[in-house]
């Protein structure tokens, strides 16, 4: 059995001195060491050799198996080689090899878009933790344990104490805890809740932004987001609403809607026909929120805001599911 592995082993060496092409390479390969292959089927008798001849000949085997596949491993890279540079890589007739690009995420290019238009109006900003103390997302924000708002934030807990942030307010608190006013910062981040269908991921990005400065006025935020939202959808006239609305963490506090960036006002099917497009929540910053960070509400006053980034890119290109961002299909991705 040893001559017939020696055999093989010489015969398989000289093919594959002598073929001139990858497909032969291969053929060759399946021939001697695919799972069918001759070398293959000769191991397979080792079980019929006597006990004490199996362990030198297994041994044998191996080591001619492994010398085969070093040799076919560097005949490949030489062949490989040689179609690079060999008679015919160097036909200027044949088109350019594409090297794919990547690109940013539509996600994150619509993340940078907001966040530097807030920043040229004079904006920071800040970053903070993903895994969030209960005190800064709910608590510190007006959210007392119990309240029924917490329901609707279908929160992901880790413990009783500690969770992933549902919105990217809690960055509001920090902040607050950490400078004293005038204080303009928009904190862009992921957020999370136990939610999860074409207009919902368990993950999704907002930006929460606040100004807090003695003598701020709702009028300023209208200002704020006026601007924001012209330069956002490059449309001068872009209307918006304001609708009375709740939050716990403002007060008064508004749902804002603009005119239909896709049929401008005449109705269509991503605004349901109504001429308007729900874009964020904001409000002027609840007293008691300023209390708890030792801000005096007789002093200071603010306004903040929340904008979901998903949402701003699905009504500005046109998307009408949001797990389109995260099936990662580059035919999708590709687009933007
Ligand atoms: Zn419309």
């Amino acid at each position: 059995m040893e001559q017939e592995l020696r055999q093989l082993e010489s015969e398989a060496a000289e093919k594959l001195s002598s073929l001139k092409t990858l497909q032969d390479l291969e053929d060759v390969r399946i021939r001697y060491l695919g799972r069918k292959g001759l070398f293959t089927g000769l191991l397979r008798q080792l079980g019929s050799v006597s006990p004490e001849e199996r362990p030198r000949l297994g041994k044998v085997a191996n080591q001619i198996k492994e010398g085969l596949e070093k040799k076919f491993h560097a005949r490949k890279a030489e062949l490989a080689a040689a179609a690079e540079t060999g008679p015919g890589s160097d036909d200027l007739s044949l088109p350019g090899r594409v090297i794919p690009a990547g690109r940013i995420h539509p996600v994150s290019q619509i993340m940078d878009e907001v966040c530097s238009i807030f920043v040229d109006l004079g904006f920071a900003v800040a970053e903070g933790p993903d895994v969030e103390l209960d005190y800064y997302n709910f608590e510190a924000l007006n959210i007392p344990q119990h309240h029924p708002a917490r329901d609707m934030h279908d929160t992901f807990y880790i413990s009783d104490s500690i969770l992933l942030r549902t919105h990217t307010s809690p960055m509001q608190i920090r902040a607050m805890e950490m400078a004293k006013p005038p204080l303009r910062i928009i904190a862009p981040g992921k957020v999370y809740r136990c939610d999860s269908d074409i207009t919902h991921t368990p993950m999704f990005h907002q930006v929460e932004g606040f100004l807090v400065d003695t003598k701020v006025s709702f009028a300023d935020l209208k200002g704020v987001l006026t601007v924001f939202c012209q330069k956002m959808f490059d449309q001068k006239d872009i209307g918006l609403r304001f609708r009375p609305s709740f939050f716990p963490f403002t007060e008064p506090s508004a749902e804002v809607d603009i005119g239909c960036v896709i049929c401008r006002g005449e109705g269509c099917r991503v605004c349901k026909q109504t001429g308007w497009l729900e874009i964020l929540g904001a409000g002027m910053i609840d007293p008691e929120v300023l209390k708890m960070v030792d801000y005096d509400p007789e002093e200071f006053s603010g306004f903040a805001f929340g904008l979901g980034i998903e949402r701003i890119a699905m009504l500005k290109y046109g998307i009408d599911d949001i797990r389109l961002f995260y099936e990662n299909d580059l035919r999708f991705l590709n687009q933007f």
